[in-house]
């Protein structure tokens, strides 16, 4: 007999009840209600093994440094940092194009897999990262020392679901930097996302027409992306919490960051006039 013959369900006529088999590695888990899924810890299950691995097609390392340029390192250099913290290294794009800057950088990220990712791109490329685990959250009790920069690239900060987990991270950020340290935090522009409204969502296209990212839910409170990497049809989401641009400066000041400067990325823009990304640049004296 088969599993299907002993089964009283399909004996009966319905179709057999079973757990879906999924695959950890390519399966993201935002159960029931994806857009209920509104959690600081969540992006632990959001970086998985697939997702990672599929994560260069999506920033691309090539396109991503001609449109960013020498921006963040002359910025860095302005300031007479040497060293660097990149706390949301990911898979070690910037932390890669510091160290071959000359910069002494540390790379840190809460994601196990992101790090691993990033010590083998580092690797392929002649350097050795030195990688540290660590939540924002808590980063003064797992990466030590003081730094003259702190990075957070690549709309990370995005990730943080409530506002003590925002003002906890600028703290920890805040406490690591030297006395006239500066932190570089970047962040989609959700504002136009927002005000323009869903039934206006764009798609914004990487690595030419490879990978397309998009807006899937969006409320005051939830931004959820879907990825779709059109070489194998793969897709996966993030649940993200859309930052208005002012909101982040306020609390960046309210950490006690005493200068602000925030820069629009035109590069790379879908629209014409209306930058994708706000880059912050805080500076503590
Ligand atoms: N900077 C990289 C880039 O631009 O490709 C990675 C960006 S990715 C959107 C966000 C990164 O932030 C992920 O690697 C994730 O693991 C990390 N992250 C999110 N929340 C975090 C937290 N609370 N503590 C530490 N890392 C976190």
């Amino acid at each position: 007999t088969t599993a299907a013959d002993r089964s009283p369900d399909t004996a009966a006529g319905l179709a057999p009840i079973e757990a879906p088999q999924h695959d950890p590695d390519v399966h993201q888990d935002f159960g029931e209600n994806p857009a209920e899924v509104r959690d600081t810890n969540h992006y632990q299950d959001e970086y998985i093994k697939g997702f990672v691995d599929k994560w260069d097609d999506y920033i691309g390392w090539e396109g991503r440094a001609a449109s960013e340029g020498t921006f963040f390192m002359d910025q860095l250099r302005a300031r007479g940092v040497e060293k660097v913290l990149d706390v949301a290294t990911g898979t070690g794009f910037n932390s890669v194009q510091l160290l071959e800057a000359g910069f002494e950088t540390v790379s840190a990220d809460g994601s196990a897999e992101m790090l691993a990712k990033a010590f083998a791109n580092g690797r392929e490329r002649g350097h050795v990262l030195r990688v540290v685990q660590a939540d924002w959250r808590w980063l003064n009790r797992d990466v030590h020392g003081e730094y003259d920069a702190i990075i957070c690239l690549g709309n990370s900060f995005t990730h943080l679901f409530s506002e003590r987990d925002r003002r906890k991270a600028l703290a920890e950020f805040y406490a690591m930097l030297s006395h006239d340290g500066v932190l570089i935090l970047d962040q989609r522009n959700y504002d136009s996302i927002l005000d323009d409204g869903f039934s206006s969502k764009h798609k914004y296209y990487y690595s030419g027409d490879t990978v397309t990212a998009e807006p899937e839910y969006l409320d005051e409170g939830l931004a959820r992306f879907r990825y779709t990497f059109h070489d194998d049809g793969s897709v996966y989401h993030l649940n993200m919490f859309p930052l208005r641009k002012d909101y982040v400066r306020r609390l960046m000041r309210e950490v006690g960051f005493q200068k602000i400067d925030t820069y629009g990325d035109f590069q790379d823009t879908y629209s014409q006039d209306t930058p994708d990304f706000w880059i912050h640049v805080a500076e503590k004296t």
